[in-house]
């Protein structure tokens, strides 16, 4: 429901007067950052032009309708045949159409045209979702496009996009584009402790990591993200601090530890993201640009040591390394050989 949906009131307010006028465009694109909530948008709108009991343009969110709206039954993953055609939800007039591995597949496309011009089932128009629109090939795309120029006068289309100048120029000029912004990191905070039951401090480290995203909150797993968290700071008092590189090297064997294959990257991100934070204070004596503020006294304090000159070359140092990452370097050998470096200080 639009009440349920965190953010983009602008978004929210357009919607709301195409459905209280009746007079939803047949092809809309959403385009916008991954995990703003541009399906959970589409999937609102669609309710609110079906369901029976909307107040001001506002879904119930409770009727048989509205429920089955939002229930697809996604195939497997490997099942292509079914990636070929639309998936319908528990509503036979409402469905969509994903990708299979990166493409969307030129079939699902001609079988959405097939099924946009016909009558509607058991409502009095029929809506269709692609996902990731983007993700549709030459093919695909100009399938689509015959179904965008004679538009069937019951159908209406959402093309879901977080890339949308990857669409053809010919498909953007022929639907009505709808931005979405990052949602507000307090309105993310609010969201997780109201909507998720988040204690104060897990919603306040989610969401300062969400990018105003939703769905990056939601998967942030807040305890690990604190322990590497820690590691990281670790390196950075050791290098900065104290020059200890018997500490260094047992972190590197703990970060290329088989059980940490998934954590590596994120904390040579992290790393550099620690070192710029400090780099930046040292230059410039501003605090509030500091991007990891949990950790705001300490990387104030390293950044009055003497050693943070070296900082700009362990930068340049880490971004070697991660761009040896998608090559076959020996993570361990790379990870010392860093490490090494910054505890000479250079
Ligand atoms: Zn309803």
């Amino acid at each position: 429901m639009f009440a349920d949906l965190i953010g983009n009131d602008a978004a929210k307010q357009v919607m709301k007067r195409f459905i209280a006028g009746r007079r939803l465009p047949n092809s809309l694109i959403f385009a916008g950052d991954e995990g703003v909530g541009k399906r959970q948008f589409a999937l609102a709108a669609i309710r609110a032009m079906l369901c029976r009991d909307t107040v001001d343009s506002e879904p119930c969110g409770v009727c048989s309708i509205c429920k089955r709206v939002g229930e697809f039954a996604i195939p497997s993953e490997e099942d292509k045949d079914a990636h070929k055609l639309v998936i319908w939800s528990g509503h036979r007039d409402v469905g969509t159409v994903i990708s299979y591995k990166r493409s969307i597949l030129v079939d699902a496309i001609r079988s959405l045209e097939t099924e946009a011009n016909f009558r509607p089932y058991e409502a009095e128009s029929r809506f269709f979702i692609i996902d990731d629109a983007d993700k549709m090939n030459d093919a695909a795309a100009n399938a689509l496009l015959k179904t965008l120029e004679e538009p069937p006068e019951t159908s209406h289309l959402f093309l879901i996009t977080s890339r949308p100048d990857s669409l053809l120029q010919t498909i953007r000029s022929r639907c009505q584009m709808l931005r979405f912004s990052p949602v507000e990191r307090s309105q993310v905070e609010q969201f997780l402790i109201e909507q998720k039951a988040y204690s104060h401090d897990e919603a306040r480290l989610a969401s300062a990591l969400s990018h105003g995203s939703i769905g990056r909150s939601l998967s942030i797993n807040a305890d690990e993200y604190r322990r590497r968290g820690e590691r990281m700071m670790a390196v950075v008092n050791n290098a900065i601090g104290g020059r200890d590189i018997a500490t260094l090297l047992k972190i590197s064997e703990e970060m290329n530890d088989a059980k940490n294959k998934d954590g590596f990257e994120s904390e040579i991100d992290l790393l550099e993201s620690l070192l710029h934070d400090i780099w930046r204070v040292a230059k410039t004596g501003d605090h509030s640009a500091i991007i990891n503020t949990e950790y705001s006294a300490t990387l104030t304090s390293l950044a009055e040591q003497s050693s943070v000159k070296s900082i700009p070359s362990w930068i340049e140092d880490i971004e070697r390394l991660r761009s040896e990452l998608n090559v076959n370097v020996n993570r361990k050998v790379a990870t010392d050989s860093l490490f090494v470096s910054m505890a000479a200080g250079q």
